[in-house]
Order: structure tokens, then sequence, then C-alpha cells
């Protein structure tokens, strides 16, 4: 193996150059980034970046130091042979696929900002002004935490969301419907079952007719998995790369890790794809060991934090399949968990401020063994097995 490429100048990329020099790798290493920033932490975009508390989150690596070969401004546009880019093909042994994923944008010709970049969340912040109207359209992690900054800055924020409660669609309405007050403490006007059409000059167009005036319009519907350039080139491609448990892509020689990998998880017994900070960091591992011939599995318990409306909301695991809810103190106050079972298993936590249940949860579910409902149900015991 003498030539790798990497594909994507995120965390996920820069740890598998990383992680590929400590494993022992000494060939040729090349990352190519479409933007045009080293490196940097995307987390804080939404939460120190938007309060003003920093303006620069590079993850400060040493490229050079690694012997990587760093190509930024640079995009891949397709995968034949050799890997197509913007400014010409390069040719590889091993290719692997970081390109993370891309806000969904509403239609229409009014300004519309989304948060992914560190552009993006310098614009923003720039326009979080006193007394500005905000419509942030999602009630998802993206715009709970715009919501708490812009509030903060002093912004009359409207959150406009399609579903009966925020975070529906991640942690369902049972869950979700429990932060709703939060947004009220904040001064945060929150409207459900509100679809929004367009962003026209002036707000946001609703479907069915009305609209919401506003100065400026935030979309936090999501994002889509960056393979856009690789329609044709012969990967299998759904919902993100194809990848197996190892992180090997349909063709011989290509991995796919972080935000655009959708891989096989025997763990939960289905295709995940992670939009997670500590995939990205961690997953990366199992990329550089199988690219160096090895065989190791990917199958970590999915960890997840948001920081909104002054609480830490922690995720772990994976809750579609659970068929019972168990809530550890009052939902009602300020400190809470609500534990998802399948079966006599624990599959999934959400901690609002309990960072050891968050931990501890996160042990059990790797574990599989079974679990007392009861002795779960009481805040005061901690999260184990039977
Ligand atoms: P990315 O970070 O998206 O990096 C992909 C890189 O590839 C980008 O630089 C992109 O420009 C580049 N690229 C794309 N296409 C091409 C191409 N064709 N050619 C070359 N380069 C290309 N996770 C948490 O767990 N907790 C949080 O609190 C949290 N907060 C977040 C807040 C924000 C505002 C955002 C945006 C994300 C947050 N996340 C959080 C998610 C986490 O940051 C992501 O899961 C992680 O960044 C994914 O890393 P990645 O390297 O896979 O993708």
């Amino acid at each position: 193996m003498e030539r790798v490429i990497v594909v994507g100048g995120g965390l996920a990329g820069l740890r598998t150059a990383e992680t590929l020099r400590a494993q022992g790798y000494r060939g040729d290493l090349t990352l190519v980034g479409a933007e045009p920033h080293a490196p940097y932490d995307r987390p804080p975009l939404s939460k120190a970046v938007l309060r003003g508390e920093t303006d620069d989150t590079t993850v400060a690596p040493d490229l050079d130091g690694l012997g990587c070969t760093t190509l930024l401004g640079r995009r891949a546009t397709g995968l034949g042979e050799d890997l197509e880019t913007t400014e010409g093909p390069l040719a590889f042994d091993a290719l692997v696929i970081a390109t993370g994923a891309t806000p969904i944008r509403l239609p229409g010709d009014g300004p519309q900002h989304v948060l992914r970049t560190i552009d993006d969340a310098r614009a923003l912040r720039a326009a979080l002004r006193p007394g500005a109207r905000l419509v942030i359209v999602g009630a998802g992690w993206i715009g709970a935490e715009v919501a708490t900054a812009a509030a903060a800055a002093g912004c009359r924020v409207t959150v406009a969301e399609a579903a009966d409660a925020p975070l529906a669609g991640a942690i369902g309405a049972e869950a979700g419907s429990r932060t709703a007050r939060w947004y009220a403490e904040a001064g945060v006007e929150l409207r459900h079952g509100v679809k929004a059409a367009s962003v026209e000059p002036g707000g946001l167009e609703l479907a069915g007719g009305g609209s919401i005036e506003a100065d400026l319009v935030v979309t936090g519907i999501g994002v889509r998995p960056e393979t856009g350039w690789l329609e044709g080139s012969g990967l299998a491609l759904e919902n993100g790369v194809v990848v197996d448990e190892g992180l090997r892509a349909s063709r011989p020689g290509v991995f796919a890790v972080g935000d655009c990998a959708a891989w096989w998880s025997a763990r939960f017994g289905r295709r995940l794809r992670v939009e997670h900070w500590d995939v990205a960091l961690n997953a990366p591992d199992a990329v550089a060991a199988n690219l160096l011939g090895g065989e190791r599995v990917y199958d970590a318990v999915p960890y997840f934090w948001s920081e909104q409306f002054g609480r830490m909301v922690q995720y772990a695991g994976h809750h579609p399949a659970a068929d019972t809810t168990v809530w550890r103190g009052d939902p009602d106050a300020d400190r809470w968990s609500l534990c998802w079972l399948a079966g006599e298993r624990l599959v999934a936590i959400l901690t609002v401020d309990r960072p050891r249940d968050l931990v501890q949860g996160r042990r059990l579910i790797a574990s599989g063994a079974a679990v007392d409902t009861g002795r779960l149900a009481d805040p005061e015991v901690p999260v184990r097995a039977t």
C-alpha cells in the first residue's frame, strides 16, 4: 500500500490521517478538503461561536508533522479508476471517504442561514442583534441550540416546528414534549404543527398559506450525506455510502467514515448512519486498522450531547426497536432521564443534567445485560444490570 487518499477535511478525515500514521502506515498520505480551512470542530459552532466566546475551533493538527499532503479548497467531483477533483485526478491504492453531510435548505429567494461551517457560524453570529426578529425552522438539536444563543443575544425568536413537539424526529414526541417549556422559559416562541414552504424576502412562507415575518431565517431541518459526487461511481449508496461492519465500501480498497457512512451494526441489527461527533472521533481507528489489513469491527453504542437552554442533554444508543420506556426522575423537574428498553435490555437513554446516568447507561447498553425496570425507575439507584 503506497498511496492513501482521504477525502474530506473534517474530524473523521483528520482522525483517519492521524490513526493511519499512529498504526504504522508509512506510505503517501493525502487529505483533500473542499473547505479552505484546516480541520476544525463543529459542535462549538452552535454553542461557543454563536455566543461570541470564540471565533476559531481549529483542531490544531500537525498535518505536516504527520507527513500528510493537505489539499484544501479542492473538491472531489467523481470516482473512477482515480479520484476526480476540481484540480485534476489523483491516483490511489486506498481511498477513505469522509465527506460528511450538507444541510437541507428550503426553497425561496429570501436570505436563509444554515449552520454547518465556521463561515456559516460567523455569518449567523454577526446577524444576531438585539431586537432582530429571528425565525428558526425546525426544533431539532441545531434549532434548539441556535434558539438558545439567539435569545441570549436579545433576538426575538420564533421556532417553527412541523411536528407536535421539539426533537420529535430524533427522540420521539414523548421525550421531546418535555423540552417545550425550556423554550418558553427562555422567552422563545415555539409554534408546533407549522410547515414551512419557502423563505422569501420578509420572512417564512407557510405551507397552506400564511407567513411569519422575520428579519432572519435559520433553517435547521436536517442534513443529507454528502455523497452526490459519488453518483455513477458504482459504489453502493443508500442514505450514505454503504459500508460493512469494518467500514469497507462496496469496492475493494474504498472505505467511508463519519456522517457520510451507513455501516452495518450487528448490535442493533440494522444499518446505522449517525451524525455524531463521537463517531467521527472514534470510527477512524477501525478504518485505519482495516485499511492496513486488519479485521476490526466498528459497533460502538452511538453517543451524542447537546447544550440547550442552560441544560446538558445527552443521548446514547438507538431506540426505534424499543417497546417500553422508563422515566428516572420527574420529567417536569430540572434533572431527569428516559430509558428505552427492548424486552429486558436497555437500548437507549436520554439524560438531562444527569451525566452519571448517561455513562452508566451507555455501558449497560453495550453489555446487553438484562435490567430490572423497577430499579431502573429509581433515580437514586445507579443504572446497572439486574
Ligand atoms: P464533516 O465535519 O461534515 O466534514 C466533512 C468535510 O468534507 C467538510 O469539511 C466538507 O467541506 C468536506 N467535503 C464535502 N464534500 C467534499 C468533496 N466532494 N471533496 C472534498 N471535501 C469535501 N455532534 C455531537 O455529538 N454533539 C454536538 O453537540 C454537535 N453539535 C454540532 C453542531 C453543529 C453546528 C454541527 C454542524 C454539527 C454538530 N455535531 C454534534 C455533529 C458533528 O459535528 C458531526 O457529526 C461531525 O462533524 C462529523 O464529522 P465528519 O468529518 O464526518 O463530517
